[in-house]
């Protein structure tokens, strides 16, 4: 007797179960006096402590607590905004702009041939841009690529032309 049944688009049939039933959990929104609850507002505002690696009036870099690697750093605004899409586009690029100034030292200092920038904003809802040099193809892996186990790299199924098409037609609808 199956404990739960899934039901499965079309579309998404050909993705790993890893990839289609495990959504990420949605489970902030709002808070209250970011400025007395948002971990990384005290950080900015210099209430908690940090190893900063740079600062300025908008911006702080500072090491994760919770390294994937040596250096994993985070670059924030020091302003509470939730989500990265929603920074201000200058803002953003201030960012950025500060992730590639740490990529291009982490280079040199770990001998790496790539430095990683993503944003996920799974644990603060703070946005924070991650620079992780990567040692491993693994480093900052999604799970589908791990379908065949960690000492492989398996690509993500293709889907067909013609849902890339929709796809990208939908996606480029908005600009
Ligand atoms: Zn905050």
């Amino acid at each position: 007797m199956a404990i739960f049944t899934v039901t499965a688009s079309p579309q998404s049939a050909t993705w790993p179960d890893c990839a289609r039933f495990h959504p990420v959990p949605i489970f902030f929104k709002h808070m209250e006096n970011p400025l007395e609850n948002c971990l990384f507002c005290k950080i900015a505002s210099g209430a908690l402590p940090a190893h900063k690696i740079y600062e300025d009036t908008e911006i702080l870099a500072f090491l994760d607590l919770h390294p994937i690697r040596e250096g994993h750093a985070l670059v924030i605004p020091k302003a509470h905004h939730i989500w990265f899409e929603d920074l201000p586009q200058a803002l953003a690029t201030q960012i950025t702009t500060c992730a590639q100034h740490i990529a291009r030292t982490m280079k040199q200092m770990y001998h790496v041939e790539r430095v990683a920038l993503f944003y996920t904003g799974i644990h603060v809802p703070h946005a924070h841009a991650h620079v992780v040099p990567m040692h491993h193809v693994h480093d900052v892996t999604s799970a589908a690529y791990l379908r065949d186990g960690p000492d492989s790299f398996s690509a993500p199924p293709q889907l067909p032309a013609d849902e890339m098409s929709a796809i990208a037609a939908k996606l480029r609808e908005s600009f």
